[in-house]
């Protein structure tokens, strides 16, 4: 039999009953039709009684032809067939009797032997014969003999129907023996091909049972694997549920974000909308700004022009400690016009006459010198407060108007402490060149705004003996440095510059101290113990301003000096002429020529003088265009508070006071 096509699952289910119902009934397959039912032993014993049935038939078909052809003699045996034993003389009870044998021998089972005596027919032993006739009796024994054969023939008759029945019935078994073989045949082939069929059920049961181990174990893996997917399902959907949950989240987030974005792109319009008027506004605004911007440095110039092109500040260092503390009354700085409110600008210095005194033989009264100056700093004036009187002069140098600032005085009267500052890099003593640099910083900052991009460089030279050194020179020309020498930057250029010397792009504070800084070193190198060449020498820090307002096309640019002088005194004309007095003569006389030649240059330019003697110095030569045109120029001129000085302190202050009223001079013009 064949299994029917099944899914694998329902196969294997369907397998394992199988097997179930095998293992039960082993030896019993189910068969095909009622026959089939029965086992083959089952069939074999069935068979059986036909075959014996047939057989003793058979045996009794192969022994009653002769016994029946034997029926007329005597039968030799007994109870080997049905056929009893007939005796030699019967009546009409021995052919009952036959009848009945023949009617007990019909198709049907065959009649299993008899033991002898229990024959249906009586036994003929034992019956009487009659009795014998006398010999002489012929007729009687003819009467007799004749019936015998009456009886006889009756007999043979009776046997011969009997024989005649035996052969249809042996025919008969014969066809039902021949229908039996081809039975047995058709079932014997039967049960081989069921036996056949049994051994490939058996071995398909085995490969069955192999499958459904495999399967049982695939199960199992697979079991094993969906209860993992199920587990996995489960936290998938518990993720998926957390998924969801965010995602709602999101999307109310989404949404308020949206409202939010909606109301932030309305609001951003309108923005948008104001912007666009705070621009419009703004551009006005910054037109109105910068028309009062330039305004503003027109003005401003204008102020300083008024104030003089040319201004003298008058300073007076404090007395130091070790110094002799000068008399009562021999610097006075008396109050303005409206009272001590007022910045000072006047200055009175007392000296007594020595000469005058010898001559009338009693101390002479001292001689009073009064000098004014645009501005006069008394020894307690701070740095700060020194710088806000020039910044306004520094902002003019932004303005594109150059600007050149000098400290005048002898030596140790305070020069180098106002242009650099004081010693130990204190922020309180800052001199003016740093203070000077942070201001145009800040300023140029601011104007940025205004659209102007502003660049500052640097360099910082000495001249000595009328040779110009670079104090900003490194490396092997430090402390030395090459010769300089001051050239128009190009043919036909006003600008000037001092090849070999550096020129160093500065935008912060820091670069600046590192200059200055550099500055002090090379000065230290170049020192002697005879000469302290510093305060012989001019030094000369200038810083080359250029402004672009690139918006407008507009450019500015101007140069901002800040000199400190070589000191003023003069040699005292008694001292006797060594070699060292003698080159500090030539120093001095260099000085002198060059200091009386910046006079001489600023009172010219003043006067309005066709010639200015520039060339006449190498100072006023580097200077000239700091100083010529609509140039401003401011004169510190240092003052010692010590009485031992009073002598270089006149000199000094009558200096000052031809500069001064040279210019105020111009300045009063002016106003007029
Ligand atoms: P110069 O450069 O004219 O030769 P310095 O600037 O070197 O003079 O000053 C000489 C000394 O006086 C220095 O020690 C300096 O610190 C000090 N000094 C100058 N001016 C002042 C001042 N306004 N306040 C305090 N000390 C000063
Ligand atoms: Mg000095």
């Amino acid at each position: 039999m064949e299994p029917q096509q099944r899914s694998p699952l329902l196969e294997v289910k369907g397998n394992i009953e199988l097997k179930r119902a095998l293992a039960k009934a082993p030896s019993r397959l189910p068969l095909p039709g009622s026959r089939l039912k029965r086992g083959p032993d089952q069939m074999e014993e069935d068979l059986e009684p036909e075959k014996k049935r047939t057989r003793g038939l058979g045996t009794k078909v192969a022994t009653s032809r002769p016994r029946a052809t034997a029926l007329t003699t005597v039968p030799q045996t007994q109870g080997q067939t049905a056929v009893p034993k007939v005796p030699r003389k019967t009546g009409p009870r021995c052919s009952a009797a036959i009848a009945t044998v023949l009617k007990n021998q019909k198709p049907g089972p065959a009649v299993p032997a008899q033991k002898p005596g229990t024959t249906a027919a009586p036994p003929v032993v034992g019956r009487k014969k009659p009795s014998k006739r006398p010999a002489w009796d012929l007729k009687g024994q003819l009467c007799d003999l004749n019936a015998e054969l009456k009886c006889c023939r009756e007999r043979t008759q009776m046997l011969d129907q009997e024989n005649q029945q035996l052969r249809n019935q042996l025919r008969e078994a014969q066809q039902q023996a021949t229908a039996l073989g081809t039975e047995r045949r058709t079932l014997e082939e039967e049960l081989a091909r069921m036996r056949a069929q049994a051994e490939q059920g058996q071995q398909e049961l085995g490969n069955l049972s192999t499958r459904v181990l495999e399967l049982e174990e695939r199960l199992g893996t697979q079991e094993g694997l969906v209860q993992e997917l199920q587990k996995e399902q489960l936290e998938l959907q518990e993720e998926r549920r957390g998924l969801a949950a965010q995602l709602e989240e999101q999307e109310r987030r989404l949404q308020a974000s949206e409202a939010a974005l909606s109301g932030s792109q309305a609001e951003l319009a309108s923005l948008r909308q104001e912007a666009a008027a705070q621009a419009d506004l703004l551009a006005k605004r910054e037109e109105r700004l910068h028309g009062l911007e330039m305004e503003r440095r027109r003005l401003h110039n204008q102020l300083q022009e008024l104030k003089g092109n040319v201004r003298v500040f008058c300073r007076v260092r404090p007395v130091l400690p070790g110094e002799s503390t000068p008399p009562p009354g021999f610097l006075l700085f008396p109050s303005g016009p409206s009272g001590p409110s007022d910045p000072p600008t006047r200055l009175s210095l007392s000296r007594s006459d020595e000469r005058r005194g010898t001559l009338s033989g009693a101390p002479a009264a001292p001689t009073r010198h009064d000098f004014s100056f645009d501005r006069v700093f008394p020894p307690g004036s701070g740095q700060d407060e020194v710088f806000e009187e020039i910044s306004m002069l520094v902002q003019s140098a932004l303005d594109g108007y150059p600007v050149c600032i000098f400290a005048y005085g002898q030596t140790g009267s305070g020069k180098t402490f106002t242009m650099e500052g004081g010693p130990g890099g204190d922020p309180q003593v800052e001199g003016l060149i740093p203070r000077a640099l942070r201001h145009l910083f800040s300023v140029a900052q601011e104007l940025s705004g205004q659209g102007w991009t502003y660049s500052f460089v640097a360099s910082y030279v000495e001249i000595y003996n009328e040779t110009v050194r670079d104090l900003l020179a490194t490396g092997t020309r430090k402390g030395h440095g090459g010769e300089c020498e001051i050239r128009r930057a190009g043919p036909g250029s006003e600008e000037l510059t001092v090849t070999n010397a550096r020129y160093v792009p500065v935008s912060c504070e820091r670069e600046v101290e590192a200059l200055l800084h550099l500055a002090r070193q090379n000065r230290a190198v170049a020192r002697t113990a005879q000469n302290e060449r510093s305060s012989r020498s001019h030094s000369v820090f200038q810083l080359q301003i250029s402004g672009e307002h690139a918006g407008r096309g507009l450019q500015c640019a101007a140069p901002l000096s800040l000199v400190d002088l070589a000191g003023s005194e003069r040699l005292d004309p008694g001292l006797a002429l060594g070699p060292g007095e003698r080159e500090r003569l030539r120093e001095t006389q260099a000085i002198n020529s060059s200091l009386s030649t910046l006079g001489l240059v600023i009172m010219a330019l003043s006067n309005k003088e066709s010639h200015v003697p520039y060339r006449n110095s190498k100072l006023t030569y580097l200077l000239q265009n700091s100083l010529g045109g609509s140039a401003k120029m401011l004169m510190f001129v240092n003052i010692s508070p010590l009485e031992e000085n009073v002598s270089e302190s006149l000199n000094s202050l009558r200096f000052a006071s031809k500069v001064n009223q040279c210019v105020i001079g111009t300045a009063q013009a002016n106003r007029k």
